[in-house]
């Protein structure tokens, strides 16, 4: 199955508003410390970049539609090598 790379970036500029973890809560989720975005600890790649993670094919649409709602345009999913 195809893989996708999901980056945060910057995720200093998430301004927090939940938006994409509405949308795709299996990828993203609050970072309870900085109550920024982050990535759902099982699909972070590296293991201790919370802003990056690998999903399949099967959660792609949503990290899209995530991608495309969030309001700072911070969320980037593209084909990983
Ligand atoms: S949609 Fe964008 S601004 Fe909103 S919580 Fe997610 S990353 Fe942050």
């Amino acid at each position: 199955m195809a893989k996708y790379r999901v980056r945060i970036n910057p995720r200093e500029n998430c301004i927090s508003d939940m938006v994409c973890v509405s949308i795709c809560p299996d990828v993203f989720e609050m970072n309870p410390d900085d109550n920024k975005t982050q990535i759902v600890e099982k699909f972070r790649s590296p293991p201790e970049n919370i802003a990056e993670g690998i999903i399949s094919e099967d959660l792609r649409e949503c990290a899209e539609q995530a991608a495309a709602a969030c309001p700072v345009q911070i969320i980037f999913v593209e084909p990983a090598e």
